[in-house]
């Protein structure tokens, strides 16, 4: 199978294992960041998942503003 690469430290197969994990909100902190990192560096998940890191980005976002809702 043609695409498998290693992008921010981690596969596609780990990265598409991640996010099944992360849209079952189980993903920590670290495997989150290293799942994005991945995502906006392979174009082979960009172009696979592209739904899944528009997710991701959208859930980074709103992770974001609980945080400042938090602080308030
Ligand atoms: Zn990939």
């Amino acid at each position: 199978m043609q695409g498998e690469t290693t992008t921010g430290g981690v596969s596609c197969r780990d990265v598409l294992a991640a996010l099944s994990d992360y849209l079952g909100a189980a993903l920590d902190d670290e495997t989150r960041q290293k799942a994005e990192a991945h995502l906006a560096g392979c174009a082979n998940c960009t172009d696979f998942g592209a739904a899944f890191a528009s997710t991701l980005r959208a859930l980074g976002r709103l992770r974001v503003v609980a945080q400042a809702d938090a602080v308030r």
